[in-house]
């Protein structure tokens, strides 16, 4: 029996790739049905290889191989819902990649090295006017002429993904349990199953934890913590905008931008905010959902004003605090496959394929094996950068953060001097920590804000 902890796109993907090698019937996933706080429900979800890249994204091997493992994933997509009788039109194709003068230099640079990227890696691309997509009109100050439409790059319907992979699993006889787990039940080196809250045990040959950013919260020994990257995205109805493809910028101060997908019918879901944090924060802040409807107004359609806001997705995107994807063995039987933060979704048909060989022991790729490798749950954080540039790139993205968000220095050197401040803010927190090693720039606010300590990264 396949034991999975968890019914998000990773659980979900596990099962799908499980269901293709054994008999459903061996197959259990157990979350429940209401998935509250799932990335999943939060998610746009966007596919995106190129879009989401920043400067010196590639430099090292890791991201190199990930990005390279990110686009084969692309190229099953198109399988994967045909295979899972997924509907056709909640998978699209078509991404407009935006520069505007919303934010500031940061993302002009995201940009270029998006365009290099493209270029080394020979994928097709073309520079367009962004009012070939018809759901782009923009507030006249924020209007831009600097688009590139990228093809290969698209988007799905997170949600309807879900369900209907739910459905199409059942219907091969995967078994869902609407339940939460507390705890494993573990002997010596093994799992032997795992207690639901109302003190059910469900028993399993096999254990994965897929509870996206609750899974370290079940297996806090020897294993990198996964943590929240808390996040929203909002949903607007306008039957006058007609919407084909992904409109989105390149990344911004520690998210990924604004961006805006057709979702279904005359609804457009405008994504993304990201608070990395270790509370279980219960609701979106007022000034996430306000910067994205702004961002759906000023940047992307003017019309939006009088759009009919249907509601906000929310939920905690499973960050390790390396913020890699942590996947692999934890004991004799027992896995974890977690940590996706920003690709889960993109990467899904990816590892439907390759979870399951992993959970199977069946033999895999050189790449795959490689991959797995730097997933490994028992790893400390990576960290490849110095205190100096760490600091730096801190300064940089909370100074993009807080242009996107309408900080303007007007005539003054108020912009030099904020990056400056918070240059120093990261630095005078190493020096008086005694700290000789950097941390991802994503977790400094959480570490000077308590959320995490020094200890955590160890
Ligand atoms: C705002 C936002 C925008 C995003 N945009 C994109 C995007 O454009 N493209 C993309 O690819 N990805 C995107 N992501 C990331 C993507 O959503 C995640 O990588 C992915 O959904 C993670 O899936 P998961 O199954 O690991 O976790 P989750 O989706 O969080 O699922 C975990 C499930 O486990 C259940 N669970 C929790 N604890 C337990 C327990 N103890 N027992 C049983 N079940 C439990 C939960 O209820 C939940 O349903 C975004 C995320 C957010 C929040």
């Amino acid at each position: 029996m396949f034991l999975i902890v968890g019914n998000g796109m990773v659980g979900l993907a596990i099962a799908a790739g499980l269901s293709r090698k054994v008999a459903p019937e061996q197959i259990v996933v157990v979350g429940p049905a209401e998935r509250p706080n799932s990335a999943s429900m939060a998610a746009a979800a966007m596919l995106n290889s190129f879009a989401e890249l920043e400067p010196g994204a590639l430099k090292h091997p890791r991201d190199r191989l990930k990005f390279e493992l990110s686009q084969a994933s692309a190229r099953l997509w198109g399988s994967f819902v045909e295979e899972f009788d997924i509907p056709a039109d909640f998978y699209r194709l078509g991404t407009i990649l935006l520069n505007n003068n919303a934010s500031n230099a940061y993302e002009d640079a995201a940009f270029d090295a998006i365009k290099g990227y493209l270029q080394e890696f020979a994928e097709p691309y073309e520079a367009v006017e962004p009012s070939v997509e018809t759901s782009y009109a923009p507030g006249s100050e924020y209007r831009s002429r600097n688009a590139l439409f990228l093809p290969r790059e698209g988007v799905v319907n997170p949600d309807g993904v879900v369900h209907a992979l739910q459905a199409s699993l059942q219907a091969r006889g995967v078994r869902f349990v609407d339940a939460k787990v507390v705890a494993l039940l573990k002997q010596g080196e093994r799992t032997l199953g795992v207690e639901l809250e109302d003190g059910e045990v469900l028993h399993g040959d096999r254990v994965v934890l897929a509870n996206g950013s609750s899974a370290t919260q079940l297996w806090a020994d020897d294993c990198i913590k996964v943590i929240n990257g808390v996040g929203a995205t909002i949903v607007l109805k306008n039957p006058g905008i007609q919407g084909r493809y992904v409109v989105r910028t390149p990344n911004r101060g520690g998210a990924c931008g604004i961006y805006h997908a057709p979702y279904q019918g005359d609804l457009f879901v405008v994504g993304a905010t990201n608070l990395i944090t270790t509370l279980d924060e219960e609701f979106p802040r007022a000034e996430s959902v306000a910067a994205l409807i702004n961002g759906a107004i000023n940047q992307v359609n003017h019309q939006h004003r009088s759009s009919s806001f249907v509601r906000y997705n929310f939920g905690y995107r499973p960050v390790s605090l390396d913020a890699y994807p942590v996947i692999g063995r934890l004991n004799d039987n027992t896995f974890i496959a977690s940590g996706t933060r920003r690709d889960g979704y993109h990467f899904a048909p990816w590892l439907a394929e390759n979870l399951s060989a992993l959970l199977l022991d069946e033999p895999l790729s050189a790449q795959a094996r490689e991959y797995f490798d730097f997933t490994r749950p028992q790893r400390s954080a990576f960290v490849d950068e110095s205190i100096e540039t760490c600091s730096r790139k801190y300064a940089a993205v909370k100074c993009s953060a807080l242009s996107q968000h309408g900080f303007n220095a007007g005539h003054t050197d108020a912009d030099v001097a904020i990056e400056s401040f918070y240059y120093c803010r990261a630095m005078d927190f190493f020096e008086k920590n005694n700290v000789a090693q950097a941390v991802q720039v994503d977790f400094i606010d959480a570490l000077i804000g308590g959320y995490l300590s020094l200890a955590d990264f160890n």
